[in-house]
């Protein structure tokens, strides 16, 4: 295997390189045009290094932090292998979870905008199966999808792979994870030989060599190194036992007031324990696990992404490939025992142009892996006494909004407009106080900010949304 490994900052694009430019790319005027009115003016570093080798053909290895834009990497590839005059299935990307899988459909749907009528389909468990066969009837070009399910639509019949040129692994340390290697190797059988195959990771487990010799040609290797840690992180280390541990996240929210904090655990029972702390010392705080059903998992993350909760309390694992862009605070509750993880938890912090706080509790036992992180990191920590955590307000620490949920989704063909219309036009609402409205299959979840949340569930309850009154509940 060839190795390139280039080393920029993490997520920054590589924008002083002339290379970064997507017009350097063998892309259509149509596609480049596209990608300015996306707002994608340079190639983040993955991209810059992965791009040139899918678009000349290569299978490829590509191994870089989340949020890094990765989905675009392959998307751009894949779209480039599309003949939309042909009414099959060409590409097909397996996903670890159906949020992911969408959250993929999505960049692609933006990416294909350019190209006329370009079919993306999602395919995966907790759905009702009959309408996916039916869509699949009706011709996609790609299909995006979760390995469970395209199993069994395979062994149905209702999809034929035989057209298919271009096949993605994405999150493939993530499928490892969820021990998906035999249905992952199931799917890959049924394509066709001649294909070009691409295999997106955040971390390099022992696992993905063994899937790239099973399914790959030769594949290109490209890794971003472990990032150095950015800047704009600002880290700050605690020395705690472990009597003082769970207690000291209500001190670091009171003291510092972030609005939306990430805190890691090591273990599903301290996630737990945790969030009753938190909620019994007035924090709006709640558990990402992978016990939740998918729509309880959906409203979780909707409540954490549209700043009506202050704290989201995960695992590793549950937290992988999240992409919340706005993070004040990462807390890491417990010191991981591998440093990557530790760059990778902190990462999720500090994007953009914003800056970002990365708090790590550690106890004397915990010292060992905090002198690795430093090494990995080159950095050296930043102590701070405990009692420096005083209260900066003698108000509580609250979500500035508040999510009102209405009984009622994409099924009644609710679209996020039809919810700010009625809000603003119809019942007097100011649109700046109207945060997030995210329209899922059965329920919509509007932010809005606290102070009118009253308001705004009295009166949308008596109200018409696309004609109709709809029950509502404040979560
Ligand atoms: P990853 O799969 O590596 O976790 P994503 O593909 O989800 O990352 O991308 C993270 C975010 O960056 C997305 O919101 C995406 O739209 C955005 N993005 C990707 N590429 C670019 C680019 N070249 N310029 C600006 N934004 C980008
Ligand atoms: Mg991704």
């Amino acid at each position: 295997m060839n190795a390139t490994t280039a080393n920029p900052g993490p997520g920054t694009p590589a924008a002083d390189s002339p290379s970064a430019n997507f017009s350097s790319l063998p892309l259509a005027p149509h596609t480049l045009q596209n990608l300015a009115r996306l707002g994608y003016s340079s190639m983040t570093p993955i991209q810059a290094a992965s791009l040139p080798l899918a678009l000349a053909g290569h299978d490829l290895i590509a191994q870089a932090k989340t949020g890094s834009g990765k989905t675009a990497a392959f998307a751009l590839a894949l779209l480039a292998n599309l003949n939309v005059r042909r009414f099959a299935v060409q590409a097909l990307v397996l996903c670890p979870t159906r949020e992911l899988a969408e959250q993929v459909t999505q960049e692609l749907r933006r990416l294909a905008a350019a190209e006329d009528n370009v079919k993306v389909l999602t395919l995966c468990g907790g759905s009702p199966i009959a309408p996916q066969s039916l869509s699949l009837e009706h011709g996609a070009h790609i299909v995006v999808g979760t390995p469970g399910r395209l199993m069994d639509h395979l062994e149905r019949g209702s999809l034929q792979l035989d057209a298919l040129n271009t096949l993605v692994l994405d999150e493939a340390d993530r499928m490892l994870d969820m021990g998906f290697f035999d249905d992952i190797a199931t799917v890959a059988r049924q394509c066709p030989k001649q294909r070009q195959t691409l295999l997106f990771s955040a971390t390099y487990p022992d696992g993905i060599t063994k899937l790239a010799a099973a399914f790959m040609r030769e594949p290109k290797e490209v890794k971003l190194l472990a990032a150095h840690t950015s800047s704009k992180i600002r880290q700050r280390f605690y020395e705690v036992t472990e009597a003082q541990r769970l207690h000291t996240v209500g001190l670091l929210l009171a003291h510092y007031r972030p609005v939306s904090t990430l805190a890691f655990c090591n273990t599903k029972q301290q996630c737990r324990d945790l969030v009753a702390v938190l909620q019994a010392e007035g924090y709006a705080a709640l558990e990402l696990h992978g016990d939740l059903d998918q729509r309880d998992r959906d409203q979780v993350l909707v409540r954490f992404a549209n700043r009506s909760t202050s704290v989201l309390v995960a695992t590793d694992i549950a937290a992988r490939g999240l992409d919340i862009t706005q993070l004040e605070a990462v807390i890491n509750v417990d010191i991981t025992p591998d440093a990557d993880t530790h760059i990778h938890r902190i990462g999720r912090t500090g994007r953009a142009d914003e800056e970002g706080w990365a708090f790590s509790l550690a106890s004397v036992d915990e010292m060992g892996p905090v002198g690795r992180i430093e090494q990995a990191g080159h950095f050296v920590s930043d102590w701070q006494p405990l009692a420096s955590l005083t209260p900066a307000s003698k108000a509580p620490l609250l979500p500035p909004m508040q999510t009102i949920q209405i009984l009622g989704g994409r099924k009644e063909k609710i679209r996020p407009g039809d919810v700010l219309g009625a809000l603003t036009k119809d019942l007097g609402f100011v649109g700046a106080q109207i945060g997030k409205i995210n329209v899922n299959e059965f329920s919509t979840y509007v932010a809005v900010a606290r102070e009118i949340a009253p308001a705004v569930l009295h009166k949308l309850s008596t109200a018409k949304v696309k004609g109709k009154t709809v029950k509502v509940r404040l979560l």
